[in-house]
This record gives structure tokens, sequence and C-alpha cells, in this order.
């Protein structure tokens, strides 16, 4: 069998993630990412790119940490060299706060985030409304530059990018032999499924320079992730709302509840609001399915769904979608050789 020829579709953090793990782990496939969107028009350019794992309730827990593990470890890799500040990768700590002691003292992911600790009552002080809370150092992505970065990647590897919107995967069946569909929220029309919906969220990137730590609140609702150049403020969980305007209302709110946190942002500047669309399930969909239609077959690997986490597990998720990408070639090349018997 000549170069196996794999298309990725999407172009968010999980497309070229996955896109570069296949490059990896199968030096000889010759991969594409068709997208019609690319940075700095994905959902995956709107967040706030935090370490912060996001629960998922029909994976099992080990598999999240092991997804959690691999990207954290990967990340502080690149931010312990000269790539981070063009990388956009930095470590920032900060505190986790409850109004009520949560139920898991220890969430799953507490050693590997560096330095997990209960707060003390001094540093409990400066919340006044909490009363229990969580110190830790975690790694976050500036998004669109970690993007751009991977792409760079891709293109220094020969990988060819193109903008296409894909109205049905097999209208890529005879350019390749291996579709990766990795359409975040657009994969509820891509492959119709069901099981996929978004959950809206609006936050602010603000520029106010003295703020170093993250603050968040264990609800999950209010947080304050400074980045290298912004503060990202948030924020809302709008399930099944696909409005990608943004709303007053909800803008103003936002800022009061981080000002209730932080006061000092009352002093920020240029305050720009985002809305984007978590693509949420039950659990990641990432597997491998023979797609066929009168007689023909088209192998697939699906790796979406990532909801609120993409970034804290997207690296974990891209090795296994390479790995599964890696068993369909296999499964190819024994079947052609088979043929040729
Ligand atoms: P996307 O970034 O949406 O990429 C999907 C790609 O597929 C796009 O390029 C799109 O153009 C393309 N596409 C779709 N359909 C088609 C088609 N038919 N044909 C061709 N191309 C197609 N996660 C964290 O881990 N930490 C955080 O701090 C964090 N904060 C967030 C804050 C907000 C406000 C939001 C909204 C999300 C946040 N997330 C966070 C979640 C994270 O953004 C997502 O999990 C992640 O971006 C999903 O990445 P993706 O590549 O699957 O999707």
């Amino acid at each position: 069998m000549a170069a196996p020829k794999v298309a990725v579709v999407g172009a968010g953090v999980i497309g070229l993630s996955t896109a570069l793990c296949i490059t990896e782990t199968c030096p000889s496939c010759s991969v594409t990412v068709l997208s019609d969107q690319f940075s700095p028009n994905t959902t995956s350019d709107i967040a706030a790119g935090m370490l912060i794992p996001h629960t998922y309730p029909g994976t099992p827990i080990h598999m999240q940490k092991q997804w959690f593990k691999e990207t954290f470890t990967y990340l502080f890799a690149i931010s312990n060299s000269a790539e981070a500040s063009e990388a956009g990768i930095h470590l920032v700590s900060g505190w986790q706060v409850f109004k009520n002691a949560p139920k898991e003292e220890l969430p799953f992911w507490s050693d590997v985030v560096l330095g997990f600790r209960p707060m003390s009552e001094a540093e409990l002080q400066k919340f006044p409304q909490y009363r229990f809370g969580q110190a830790f150092t975690t790694l976050k992505c500036d998004c669109p530059p970690y993007l751009l970065w991977l792409e760079k990647r891709l293109k220094a590897t020969g990988v060819q990018m193109y903008t296409r919107k894909v109205a049905d995967l097999w209208e890529l069946h005879s350019e390749y032999n291996v579709i990766v569909n990795c359409a975040g929220i657009g994969a509820h029309q891509l492959v119709g499924d069901k099981k996929l919906f978004p959950i809206r969220g609006q936050v602010l990137k603000v520029h106010a320079p003295w703020v170093k730590n993250f603050i968040r609140d264990g609800d999950g609702l209010t947080y304050i992730y400074p980045g290298i150049h912004r503060v990202t403020l948030g924020g809302t969980r709008e399930k099944e709302s696909w409005s990608l305007s943004p709303d007053p209302g909800t803008t103003k709110d936002i800022f009061d509840r981080c000002c209730s946190l932080e006061p000092s942002l009352r002093g920020a500047r240029d305050i720009k609001v985002k809305v984007g669309l978590r693509p949420s399930r039950q659990s990641v969909r990432l597997q491998r399915e023979v797609l066929s239609q009168g007689g023909v077959k088209l192998p697939v690997v699906h790796n979406y769904g990532h909801g609120a986490g993409g970034f804290s597990v997207h690296r974990g998720t891209a090795k296994e979608a390479a790995h599964l990408v890696g068993e369909c070639i296999a499964a190819l090349q024994g079947s052609s050789s088979r043929a040729k018997l």
C-alpha cells in the first residue's frame, strides 16, 4: 500500500493536536487538515485554556486522569523550553475557593498539578465569603498563540491545510484512506450525533496586568484566569443555547462577579466580550468506526465532544486517536496484502 492518506476534519485544538500526533506515530502517512474555520475563528480560540479538568460522567476516571496527565506533562515540557512564549504556554498559581467544603476534598487531578494543598486560614482572608479553598499551580495555554504554534509545527512536517466545509464524510472517501473527525460541535450536523449539545460560554478578555494569580469559584461559574497578555473573566454555562451573540446583561454580571472575587478588576481596561459553544457530551467520543455504503468501506476515527475541558485533555485524547488511526492503517494493509495473495 502507498503512503496512507489521512484527512483530519477540524482545526481547533483537537484537530491540530491529533494531526500532530498522527505525524509522530505514523511518519509515513500523508496527513491533511480540512476545516471550514481556522484560528482565530474556532471555539478553541475563545477558551481560557486553563489545565483544570472538567469531569466527563460517562468516561472512567482513570482514563480521564491519564489524558490529563499526558497533556500536563507535554505542556509542562513546552513551558520549560525556549518555545514557551511563542507557544503561549505558562505556569500559573492560584486558588479554587468554595462557600462550603466540596464532597471530594481531593479531586482526581490533585497529584498531577503542582503543589496541591488546602488553603491556609491566612490565605482565605482574601476571600471573606468563602470557607474553604485549594491552592495549586497549573498550566495555561494562551489559545490563539498555541493554535498558531501547532499549525506551524504541522506545516513544518509537510501537513497540508485547506479551508473546506465537509458536508458528509463520504465526500472524502475517494481521496483519503482514513478520516479523523475532530469537528467539535460541528459533529452534531456532520455525523448527526444527537448526544452532542452546546454549552454556551460567554467570557471577557481584559487588560489587567497586575492580576497574576488565578481565582476560581469551585462552582465553576466564576473565574479569573491571567494569561500572558490578557486576563479571562468568566463565565456562563448555558446548556443547549446555540447563540453566539454576546449578551450585555451577562457581561455586566460576569464583571461584577469577578470584581467581588478580585476588587482590583474594577480598574481593568479594554474589555472584549467573546462567546463559544462547548462541544458537550456525557463522554468524549473517541472511537473507530467503519462506515459502509454499497459494499464500500470508509474507516473513521472520531475524536470530539470535549465539552468544557478540551485544552485540559487534548494531548491525551490526540495520542489515543492517533493510535486508533494506526489500527485502521494496519487493518487496511492487512486487507490489501490478503487481496494480493
Ligand atoms: P473547535 O475548536 O470548535 O474546533 C472544531 C473545528 O472543526 C473548527 O475548526 C471547525 O471549523 C471545524 N469544523 C466543524 N464542522 C466542520 C465541517 N463540517 N467541515 C469542516 N470543518 C468543520 N477547556 C479547557 O480545557 N480549559 C479552559 O479553561 C476552557 N475554557 C473555555 C471557556 C469557554 C468560554 C469555552 C466556550 C470553552 C472552554 N474550554 C476550556 C473548552 C474548549 O474550548 C473546548 O473543549 C475545545 O476548544 C474543543 O476543541 P475542538 O477542537 O473539539 O473544537
